[in-house]
């Protein structure tokens, strides 16, 4: 993959994120180059864990995702980027809290699967990908495919008792870049 440039990150109540985005075609070059650009913009955000083209304004149907490293993930497959992807199965739900880059002051308890399967385009080879997964990495994949279907996990929360104020960032002084305070941060 190309390298891909930072796009600044739109927030709510931005109407792009509660807009459905449409499918893509995985063999357009503008597809791929949107993909590099989203995980550019994802490698310099602290914390996060995956984007969606939403989330850059742009209201297609992509999304990228990389939980390499995090303490909850279990299963990791590195970076996943996928056009028009599905849930094709879900089981073992779970309630957990998660946030989101588009949604920077919240977080919020929401009902996923804990075991999914995921199926959906490669960019640039517009291969047929199926991926299995489970634990935060299923987590992932099913908030950036809502971002895709114009949801915000403010969505799927069970009401108003299920949002909570976000703890600030807390940047060391020195060293490191800063790391989100409190639970997960989803994208
Ligand atoms: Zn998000």
């Amino acid at each position: 993959m190309t390298d891909g440039q930072v796009r600044p990150v739109v927030v709510a109540p931005a109407a792009v994120l509660s807009t459905v985005a449409e499918a893509v075609d995985p063999l357009d070059p503008e597809v791929a180059r949107l993909a590099a650009d989203l995980v550019a913009t994802m490698r310099v955000s602290p914390g996060c864990v995956g984007l969606a083209a939403p989330q850059v304004g742009v209201g297609v149907q992509l999304f990228v995702l990389d939980v390499t490293g995090h303490r909850k993930a279990r299963t990791c497959h590195g970076l996943v980027v996928l056009a028009n992807a599905r849930i094709v199965n879900g089981s073992q739900w779970k309630v957990e809290r998660e946030g989101c880059q588009s949604v920077p002051d919240l977080t919020g308890d929401v009902r996923r699967a804990g075991r999914i399967v995921v199926a959906g385009q490669v960019p640039a080879t517009g291969e047929l990908r199926e991926v299995t997964t489970d634990a935060f990495e299923a987590r992932a994949f099913q908030h950036e495919i809502d971002h895709c279907a114009g949801l915000l996990f403010l969505d799927r929360a069970a009401g108003a008792h299920a949002i909570h104020p976000r703890k600030i960032y807390q940047a060391p002084r020195t060293g490191a870049p800063p790391t989100p305070a409190g639970p997960s941060a989803l994208p």
